[in-house]
């Protein structure tokens, strides 16, 4: 006798914890199955992004930042601070805290929604079965009319850089120093990379970042990489781009060190650090996650090949999140998990990936969302661009926070805004309301004509949005009409 669930969830994390909520809340006897455990062995919710990803990355960069901000911006606000110091092991601990308030909050809208939590591991066996090896070893099994696969993504490791948890570690290590290391090397200049680089060198550490790639950020705007290189070089980030990292060698002693050897234009280099990040991107998780002839199909990089409705090619059989194609970000995955409860009881719920926001949390920020200008030159599209700086927005002014631009850019013929992309202060919270203005297929004429408060930042966006027809009122333009 197994027990029979209207719908299984393998994992917990923002794909799959949304995913059983609004299962359950759509009536579906849900189970979800979460192998992260406490020390108890109680399931701990969450995933990647509350334990060790987007949540505890964002409260070091925000303690950090507030750092910089005694340390070098209160003077120009006229305060004085004397005697500034980090104690790094506190903000350590205020991050552990807040990761254990939203993992515990999703554990009571589990219990608030009904969602049946099960600590363990699953594993899709064949006819909608999921077999789970508890944490002392005993297994049960179960089975569902629908099986949602969310089991989410870890840190890839490179052979020149094996992670020993001590002098290299992986992005999760890099959230747990306790202390601020003298010489931190970084390898990739990715998303993860930049953000816990900038949170040890805003505390003092010397950090390089050696990069593969001759392009900087190549995903985002040309502009806008090229204004981001600049303002992080001048914040300190060695930013050594084209130089593939080749080996490492960690030194013996009490004082350990690592020496790290890449090959650049120049030829073969070496750099010592007292730590190194490696973050060279993700890969999913779908290891042990797949019995016998689940009929499951997996890509030649291990993601659950899905389609554009996240259902495999078993019927009742779904995936979502970092487990499967796309950007591997938190509300992409929200957003699939709700697509695919809804499905399941029959709506036709469906994710616009062509509006995917992407934000990089360094400061300031980079958001951008739609396509970039060199996506739609290669495309032979023709479109109008608007920018608008901060250093002439009042209100970035006043907070003295007026470096980067807004850049919008839309459809020569429509006016159809086509791409939207932020670096500045609050970049992210400012850009999410040209999401729904694209949402809405907004013209940047549209936009133009909406009225903006005085002063705020995203005055910011309005200008850029009047640019695009060459009528920006605080600014000169540079398209004359
Ligand atoms: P995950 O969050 O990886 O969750 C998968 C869950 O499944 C895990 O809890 C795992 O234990 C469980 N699991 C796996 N296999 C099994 C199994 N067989 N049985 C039971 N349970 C299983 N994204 C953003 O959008 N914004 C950010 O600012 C951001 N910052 C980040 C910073 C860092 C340092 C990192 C590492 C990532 C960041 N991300 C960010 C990415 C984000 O964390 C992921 O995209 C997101 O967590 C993916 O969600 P998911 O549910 O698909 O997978
Ligand atoms: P992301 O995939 O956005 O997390 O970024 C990871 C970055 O790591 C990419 O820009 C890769 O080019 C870079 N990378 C991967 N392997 C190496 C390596 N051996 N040396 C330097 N950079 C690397």
């Amino acid at each position: 006798m197994t027990d029979k669930y209207d719908v299984i969830v393998i994992g917990a994390g923002p794909a799959g914890y949304v995913a059983a909520i609004r299962c359950a809340q759509l009536g579906l006897k849900t189970a979800c199955i979460e192998k992260w455990h406490d020390d108890k062995k109680n399931a701990v919710y969450g995933g990647t992004c509350l334990n060790v990803g987007c949540i505890p990355s964002k409260a070091l960069l925000d303690s950090s930042h507030k750092y910089v901000e005694a340390q070098k911006d209160f003077k120009t606000h006229g305060i004085s601070a004397t005697g500034i110091s980090m104690d790094v092991p506190a903000m350590i601990a205020r991050k552990a805290k807040i990761v254990s308030q939203l993992t515990s909050g999703v554990k009571q809208l589990f219990m608030a929604n009904k969602v049946e939590g099960i600590a363990g591991s699953g594993k899709l066996l064949a006819g909608k079965k999921v077999q789970v090896t508890k944490h002392d070893g005993s297994t049960v099994e179960l089975s569902a009319e629908n099986v949602i696969l969310c089991a989410g993504s870890a840190p890839i490791n490179i052979p020149p850089a094996p992670i020993d948890n001590d002098v290299i570690v992986d992005s999760t290590g890099a959230l747990e120093f306790s202390s601020v290391p003298k010489r931190l090397g970084v390898i990739g200049a990715g998303v993860i990379g930049l953000e816990l680089g900038s949170v040890w060198s805003r505390l003092g550490a010397e950090v390089t970042v050696l990069e593969a790639m001759d392009a900087f950020l190549p995903a985002v705007d040309g502009q806008l990489s090229k204004e981001a290189l600049k303002i992080l070089s001048k914040q300190g980030l060695d930013i050594k781009l084209g130089a593939k990292v080749t080996g490492s060698k960690v030194g013996k002693g009490k004082a350990k060190t690592v020496t790290v050897s890449y090959t650049n234009k120049d030829g073969d280099q070496e750099a010592v650090f007292d730590k190194l990040i490696v973050a060279v991107g993700r890969r999913p998780v779908s290891e042990n996650l797949l019995g016998e002839n689940t009929g499951v199909e997996l890509d030649k990089r291990g993601f659950v090949v899905v389609d554009d409705s996240c259902a495999t090619s078993v019927p009742g059989v779904y995936a979502c999140g970092d487990l499967v194609r796309g950007p591997m970000l938190a509300h992409k995955g929200m957003e699939e998990g709700v697509m695919v409860a809804e499905r399941i009881v029959g709506k036709k719920t469906q994710v616009n990936y062509d509006l995917v926001p992407f934000v990089i949390y360094t400061h300031p920020e980079i958001a951008w969302v739609g396509k970039t200008e060199e996506q739609l030159k290669a495309e032979g599209r023709e479109y109008n661009v608007g920018t608008f700086p901060f250093s002439i927005n009042g209100r970035a002014m006043a907070a003295n926070e007026s470096e980067g631009l807004v850049k919008i850019i839309a459809d020569a013929k429509t006016d159809r805004v086509l791409g939207c992309h932020i670096i500045g202060p609050s970049a992210a919270d400012m850009m999410q309301q040209m999401v729904i203005a694209m949402e809405f297929s907004a013209s940047a004429e549209d936009i133009g004509l909406t009225m903006f408060s005085h002063p705020t930042l995203s005055e910011a966006v309005h200008e850029a949005a009047l640019a695009v027809a060459g009528h920006a009122i605080h600014g000169v333009n540079k398209r004359k009409r």
